[in-house]
């Protein structure tokens, strides 16, 4: 069992993606498909006129202050277009996918975090209505029912907070999370860039291999969003999950080379 975990910025081949995947089930292979949808949603939230607002927390975080009318919004990106849009790419290659959200039989839960700590003009504010939180517990039942009736299952935020309400959580440690809860054999993290780069952007500079027990020291490296996958990285392997590997998304085929080693591999 694989999961794997594509992102949503600016120059993923979802084609290549889901062509690769559709190839390797049909052989067999079981995979969870995980998905983002971070540059689309900015650009729908242009076009709406609600524009996307990302904070900053005081360890050097980013994320995106989710208040109810982004979180709409949000919804109808991920859960809409791009989710729909690689269940039918998987249909129309002959894999019987089922794409949920996290909110979906509640299959990523976790606690709803309604403030967040941010620094804007170097002062630290606290923002109050944020719909985020991070995924504690995973529906597993629910997926290995799918995975056993012989469906791919697509997955993708927000997850349920423990009463009930939609959260914007980080779909790398989401992935994380549910490759720990399902004992998956390897997470593969897909994005546009060949892996974990040491010099950023330069991507020449790539880092090949990252011991497991030493994942946290490669925070330094990544810079914005690049630090939840390290996270989330971390959060695999010490979960019990063998190998993690950051892989290129652009072009080819994303998944078969990730599983080859292509990329930067945590193990
Ligand atoms: P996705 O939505 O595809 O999951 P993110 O945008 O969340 O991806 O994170 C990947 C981005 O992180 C890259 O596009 C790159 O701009 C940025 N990044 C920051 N630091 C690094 C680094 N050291 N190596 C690679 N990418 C990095």
């Amino acid at each position: 069992m694989i999961v794997v975990k594509v992102g949503g910025s600016a120059g993923i081949d979802y084609d290549a993606v889901c062509a690769d995947l559709a190839a390797l089930w049909q052989q067999g292979q079981r995979f969870v498909l995980v998905h983002g949808g971070s540059g689309e949603t900015n650009r729908v939230a242009e076009a709406l006129g609600h524009p996307p607002r990302f904070v900053t927390s005081p360890s050097g975080y980013t994320s995106r202050f989710t208040d109810r009318e982004t979180l709409e919004i949000f919804e109808m990106v991920y859960c809409g277009k791009m989710n729909k849009g690689i269940v039918e790419r998987l249909q129309r290659l002959g894999v019987n996918a089922v794409g949920l959200s996290g909110l979906d039989g509640r299959i990523f839960e976790g606690k709803h975090k309604d403030s967040v700590r941010a620094v804007e003009n170097g002062k630290v504010k606290v923002l109050r209505g944020d719909h985020t939180g991070t995924v504690e517990r995973v529906n597993v039942e629910l997926v290995n029912l799918l995975l056993g009736a012989g469906y791919l299952p697509v997955l993708t935020p927000p997850a349920a907070s423990y009463e009930g309400i939609a959260i914007n959580v980080d779909g790398d440690r989401a992935a994380a999370a549910l490759a720990v809860a399902l004992s998956a054999d390897a997470l593969l993290l897909l994005s546009n860039v060949p892996g974990l780069l040491r010099n950023y952007p330069d991507e020449g500079s790539l880092i090949p291999a990252i011991p497991a027990n030493d994942v946290e020291s490669y925070l330094d490296f990544a810079q914005d969003r690049m630090k939840k996958k390290v996270l989330g990285a971390a959060e695999a392997v010490q979960g019990g999950v063998k190998r993690v590997i950051f892989g290129d998304a652009r072009a080819g085929q994303p998944v078969s080379a990730a599983l080859a080693g292509a990329g930067t591999v945590v193990s």
